[in-house]
């Protein structure tokens, strides 16, 4: 069944690969491209977008919105795992231009002009997405579903012991997000670690495939594969795709449960920490939450992506 749906992203290395899954996958028609403040520079973070585009062969098909350049309360706060996003690598400069819309309006208009219609992936600090709730208070009834990647499961997280990345950064819209009232699944770090994460052999299979779509996916891949080689992660990491995949691979789950989930945003030794609770009579539930899925049929379907290659 084909899914239409909203990438919202901050672009660097495992954001393009979102990309590509909402731009080529068969299942997936991609409405829109909205850009947040969180991995990279925020002007780097749209050529990033652009440049996948073009990587795919679909150069002024799909819009690309600019965003909130920084979190709703808090500064810029950069992420250290990604170089610039692009594998520092020197790309031709992409052909599209970003849209004069707003990303905020983007998501609004296009929601509403398609109520019940759209799938919203959100594979960055959740800022546009509480932006637009701010803009349209019925916006969480009107979209189809909210696939979010974030936080930890009452785990460790990859900033802070206490918080996953796309929450630390912006805690204030990740908890409005979450009570907001959308029909939410969240895909977490801990899940990433245990279920996404590709070591040498997988991303060696890769580097093998002969398409430029599977050179373009290692040469973005590295700098993560270096950085997480320093802090003990052996392969690279793929919460962002493997967010998008699930939205056209629902077969790929293998387990859920519906949660209470909460973000701290008081609080700076626990700033952005995600609590997960499993209690219905006590909190009741809020979310969706992936607890496994099929590893090796995520990276299968994946690779295919990249054997098919750039659409002609
Ligand atoms: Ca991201």
């Amino acid at each position: 069944m084909t899914r239409r749906m909203i990438i919202d992203t901050d672009t660097a290395a495992d954001d393009s690969f979102a990309l590509l899954v909402g731009l080529l996958h068969p299942d997936s028609q991609l409405e829109a491209v909205t850009i947040v403040s969180g991995n990279v520079d925020f002007e780097q973070e749209v050529e990033n977008a652009l440049i996948t585009i073009e990587a795919a062969g679909r150069s002024g098909e799909v819009p690309v919105h600019l965003g909130a350049r920084v979190p709703l309360a808090r500064p810029w706060y950069e992420a250290s795992a990604h170089g610039d996003g692009k594998g520092n690598h020197d790309f031709p400069k992409p052909r599209q231009q970003p849209s004069d819309e707003r990303a905020a309006d983007a998501l609004v208009r296009i929601v509403d002009e398609n109520p019940g219609e759209i799938d919203i992936v959100a594979i960055g600090p959740l800022t546009n997405i509480a932006t637009a709730i701010a803009l349209d208070r019925d916006f969480p009834q009107k979209v189809r579903e909210l696939r979010i990647m974030g936080g930890c499961d009452n785990s460790v997280g990859n900033v802070t012991a206490a918080a996953e990345y796309n929450f630390y950064v912006d805690p204030e819209a990740a908890d409005m997000v979450l009570r907001a009232g959308f029909d939410t699944t969240v895909v977490t770090w801990t899940l990433t670690l245990s279920h996404a994460l590709w070591g040498e052999p997988m991303l060696a299979a890769i580097a093998d495939i002969e398409t430029d779509l599977a050179k373009f996916f290692t040469i973005l891949d590295k700098p993560n594969l270096e950085f997480n080689g320093t802090v003990g992660i052996v392969g690279s990491t793929h919460p962002d795709s493997l967010t998008a995949m699930l939205l056209v691979r629902p077969d790929l789950v293998r387990a859920s449960s519906r949660r209470f989930a909460a973000v701290e945003h008081h609080s700076d030794l626990t700033r952005g920490y995600s609590l997960f609770d499993d209690r219905p009579a006590r909190n009741a539930p809020n979310v969706t939450v992936i607890d496994d899925i099929d590893a090796e049929g995520f990276y299968r379907a994946y690779c295919d992506l990249l054997k098919a290659g750039a659409k002609r």
